[in-house]
């Protein structure tokens, strides 16, 4: 959804010279508009996570939807607890936005992955193999939906070559697998000396199984919804969580949105659309219901859907506001909570 939305025209060399520069961030800062400048983002998110006490949560990319060329990355997250990074989901951008927030990519522990759409899982793959090359441990772990072992093996074969080529030549121990569980039910998925991770099952047809999961750390439980419509399952995972991160449709917009397209030539129908995304998704109103039934303490609206710039935050969250009346925040990239 939401290809209308601006996204900044910056070559490399610019992006790349602002990130190290003050002078030349300034100089990319006005050369686009807005939304927030992606230096600015990461530097916030890098001062955050420095003065940071306890587990915290890293928005990587807050849009719905498998589309690129949007000022939302897609889906990905990364919490990081006692020096370890834990990252769920895998969207485009996913690498970039890792690294943006300073975080070393020597802190990998383990990666999610929630389900098998696009948003979700098509930069898995590059990040183990960029990951390796910036020092990713080699037992790093991935737990996912089948047939997430299948498509590992895959990609580190079609890789293959180019992984040993850098290995030769740097002298590095090549990446040639990687530990992975799969997940098909609900029920624990892993514990070590940081976390324990549990996992639900949740609606999101045709995809089967969608997941979504909890991680409860020493300090703070983060509860996260994957892609769903609005299911019980949720509420009873996330009951008493610190925080929980919802997706969230707001379907005025979605209607608009899809009847421009229609208007455009896009050889879609109005009625089958909209059933389609509300078997798949939930809309915000219900996002707000969940989370006073799981009586979390924080919501956050991500995934939304459809991601475009000109729905404000305050739109997004006085809808979730009529049904919830804790703390609401509308993620944005690189935000840390
Ligand atoms: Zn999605
Ligand atoms: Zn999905």
């Amino acid at each position: 959804m939401g290809d209308d939305s601006r996204a900044p025209m910056l070559s490399r060399r610019t992006l790349l010279a602002g990130l190290t520069a003050a002078p030349a961030a300034s100089a990319v800062r006005s050369a686009i508009a807005e939304p927030l400048p992606l230096v600015a983002a990461a530097q916030q998110a890098q001062a955050a996570l420095r003065d940071a006490k306890g587990t915290k949560l890293v928005m990587l990319g807050t849009a719905a939807g498998p589309v690129p060329g949007r000022t939302r990355e897609m889906t990905a997250h990364v919490m990081l607890s006692n020096g370890a990074a834990y990252v769920l989901d895998c969207g485009l951008g996913v690498t970039d936005q890792f690294a943006r927030t300073g975080i070393s990519f020597h802190a990998l522990k383990a990666i999610f992955i929630t389900h098998h759409h696009a948003d979700h899982n098509v930069e898995y793959g590059p990040l183990l193999v960029i990951g390796w090359i910036q020092g990713m441990p080699l037992n790093v772990h991935a737990y996912g939906p089948p047939p997430l072992r299948q498509m590992t093996e895959d990609l580190l074969r079609a890789y293959g070559r180019t992984i040993d080529f850098w290995a030769e030549d740097l002298k590095m121990k090549p990446l040639k697998s990687v530990e992975v569980r799969e997940v098909t039910e609900a029920g624990p998925v892993m514990q070590d000396d940081n976390v324990k991770v549990s996992a639900i099952v949740v609606e999101h047809p045709p995809v089967k199984p969608a997941l979504g999961y909890r991680f409860d750390f020493k300090d703070r439980s983060i509860a996260f919804s994957g892609d769903t419509a609005p299911v019980e399952a949720i509420a009873k995972m996330a009951e008493g969580a610190d925080v929980l991160v919802h997706e969230a449709m707001f379907v005025p917009a979605v209607e608009k949105y899809i009847r421009d397209q229609i208007a455009r030539g896009r050889p879609v129908q109005f009625e089958p659309f909209m059933a389609h995304m509300k078997a798949d998704h939930t809309p915000v109103e219900e996002v707000g219901r969940i989370a006073r039934e799981a009586g979390v303490k924080t919501l956050v609206l991500s995934h939304l859907t459809p991601a475009i710039d000109s729905l404000t935050d305050e739109t997004w969250r006085a809808a979730a506001a009529k049904t919830f009346k804790g703390k609401i925040i509308v993620a944005r990239d690189l935000m840390v909570i």
